[in-house]
């Protein structure tokens, strides 16, 4: 397989070179959306904010905006740069299939590690994704979602941790990893120890009748979330946190991986590996915190797409302190194959620039370059995971 670095402004340098022809992982992903998707549902998908914006033309005038059409209309048989709104009509003209099979054939990865926790009912699961893609997927669990899932089973507060733990067990059977998102329900600055029995019971008594009176399921109970974590630390699989930059649901202060370094610590000691999601803008003190532990990855995914233009800069801070093998590549696209399509090209973009000129500047030797992007693209998320053979 082979991406034709056609994006390379000047001859591609061997680091591009590797990346163009590098299938990747992307260990952070979920599935894109099964039917054309309605002007106001694309403009909102196109945006990271929760809040509709006013137009096609207003979702777009930001650098994802401009990386969709310079480099996916092209996809689409429009000439680069093509209007938002000529973008949108072809995209709807052609069908939700074909731009997906475009769209995601384009896209070089060979592995997908699919989140299903967030609204999966919308979008392609694990299985639709691997049809769709033709490529190998795993699958990764949200905590979160597991609990409410209990929740709303008609289970009674004494049984909920019991209950919870089986469903857990259930589910993680076929996964290769967890995932939490307590920073967007209470931040991570927590308190890092298991509650007790009787705390949890009492916890989800509330809870519980909250969930029956108000029909909603949002766990944001601090003593059921620490539940929840210390819980399926137990699996000890490779757990993702998201950190930093996501949607006006979280406060973004309180998401700094920085106020996890304790759990980091605890982690570390029952050999668990954690993997620091996004991270932006704190991609340095996950760099910092992949440095110090020898059980912390991270990497800037979901970024990358909103910063377009700008994405190797933070690329470039991601490689600053992190060690070489305990950086990763995710996209965290969610709905729209556009942005599946762009989390890998700019990513191979940004990564194979910076390395490259490192190249240049006789700071790097090829070999070492290469092996680097290689790692960063495919290996250490294998190695991470378990996966290797
Ligand atoms: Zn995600």
């Amino acid at each position: 397989m082979s991406i034709e670095p056609s994006w390379a402004v000047s001859p591609a340098g061997a680091a591009s070179q590797a990346l163009a022809e590098l299938g990747l992982v992307d260990h952070h992903v979920h599935g894109v959306v099964r039917e054309n998707p309605s002007l106001e549902s694309f403009t909102n998908m196109i945006t990271e904010s929760d809040r509709t914006p006013r137009s096609l033309d207003e979702a777009m005038n930001t650098q994802v905006g401009f990386a969709t059409r310079r480099w996916v209309a092209p996809l689409l048989d429009l000439e680069p740069f093509a209007s938002s709104s000529d973008y949108f009509a072809r995209r709807i003209e052609l069908g939700a299939d074909e731009v997906n099979k475009r769209l995601l054939g384009a896209t070089g990865i060979d592995h997908y590690f699919i989140e299903t926790g967030f609204r999966g009912d919308e979008i392609y699961g694990p299985e639709g994704m691997a049809k769709v893609t033709g490529a190998k997927v795993s699958e990764v669990i949200r905590i979160e979602t597991i609990a409410e899932k209990v929740a709303t089973s008609g289970v009674s507060a004494a049984n909920f941790a019991s209950a919870f733990n089986e469903e857990l067990a259930k589910s993680a059977k076929n996964a290769v990893g967890v995932k939490s998102v307590v920073a967007y329900r209470i931040g991570l600055d927590f308190d890092f120890q298991a509650p007790s029995k009787s705390e949890v019971e009492v916890a989800a008594g509330t809870w519980l009748k909250e969930v029956e009176q108000t029909g909603k399921s949002r766990v944001a109970d601090p003593i059921l979330l620490r539940h929840l974590i210390y819980s399926a630390a137990e699996l000890k699989k490779p757990f993702q946190f998201h950190i930093g930059f996501g949607d006006p649901d979280l406060n973004l202060h309180r998401c700094d991986p920085l106020l996890l370094t304790d759990l980091i610590r605890q982690f570390e000691a029952k050999e668990i590996p954690i993997l620091l999601l996004h991270t932006y803008p704190y991609q340095r003190n996950a760099g910092y915190l992949a440095q110090m532990f020898r059980n912390v990855y991270l990497d800037v995914g979901l970024a990358i797409n909103y910063s377009g233009a700008r994405s190797n800069a933070i690329i470039a801070e991601s490689l600053e302190l992190a060690p070489f093998h305990k950086i990763l590549f995710s996209s965290d696209a969610w709905g729209l194959p556009e942005l599946t399509y762009l989390g890998a090209l700019l990513f191979r973009r940004g990564l194979g620039e910076i390395v490259d000129s490192f190249i240049a500047r006789g700071d790097w030797s090829t070999a070492d370059a290469v092996k680097v992007v290689t790692a960063i693209g495919r290996d250490n998320a294998l190695a991470a995971y378990g996966l290797t053979k």
